[in-house]
């Protein structure tokens, strides 16, 4: 089994190259910005627990988020393996991973970032905003929010995994595809 934490900031790319990966490596795609929206979209209890922060683009307190997670990790423990994408995102998201992980035998493999400069960023969010109407993409305050959010809570775990001997950065500048290759050469170097 072989699980991957896709990880880099708002735009980075890692929805995108998450669906490359899942289905080369037939991992279970688990992106939590995902399910808070199609929560949103079906006006659950979880979505109106959740849309005012997504309206922000400030992160979903833990405890409501870490939960999320677990359930659909065990809804489908038949997964040859897992690529999470924008999970974890706080120090306290990653140390409940690796606890809940444990508790099912399982571990984090490997965690991925893409490094992308935030001018670059901050135009392929707005481009993004245009076609899938997405308001936290459209908004330059927002935007901004979730970088700040990103270097306040999320940059953190860089040195996290980076202890565990788990962390690894690929470039994500450039074309689609050049982008999946070096993601493929990453992962087949690490399996
Ligand atoms: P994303 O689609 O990954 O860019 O996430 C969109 C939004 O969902 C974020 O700005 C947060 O409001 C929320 N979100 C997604 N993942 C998390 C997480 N791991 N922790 C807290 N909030 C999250």
């Amino acid at each position: 089994m072989f699980n991957i934490v896709i990880f880099g900031k708002p735009g980075s790319g890692k929805g995108t190259q998450a669906v490359f990966l899942k289905n080369k490596y037939e991992l279970y795609h688990i992106s939590t910005g995902d399910l808070f929206r199609k929560n949103i979209t079906n006006e659950t209890k979880l979505g109106l627990e959740a849309k005012s922060y997504l309206d922000k683009g400030d992160l979903v307190p833990d405890i409501v988020t870490i939960k999320m997670l677990e359930n659909e990790v065990l809804s489908n423990k038949d997964a040859k393996g897992y690529i999470f994408d924008g999970f974890p995102r706080t120090l306290h998201q990653a140390e409940s991973l690796d606890l809940f992980l444990d508790t099912i035998d399982l571990k984090i493999n490997a965690t991925i970032a893409l490094e992308v400069n935030e001018d670059e960023l901050i135009s392929r969010l707005l481009e993004r905003g245009k076609v899938t109407n997405r308001s936290d993409d459209q908004d330059i305050d927002k935007i901004k929010n979730r970088f700040n959010e990103y270097n306040n809570k999320t940059s953190i775990l860089i040195n996290y995994y980076k202890n565990q001997s788990k962390f690894f950065s690929v470039d994500g500048k450039g074309s689609v595809d050049d982008i999946t290759s070096r993601l493929f050469d990453l992962v087949d170097s690490l399996k």
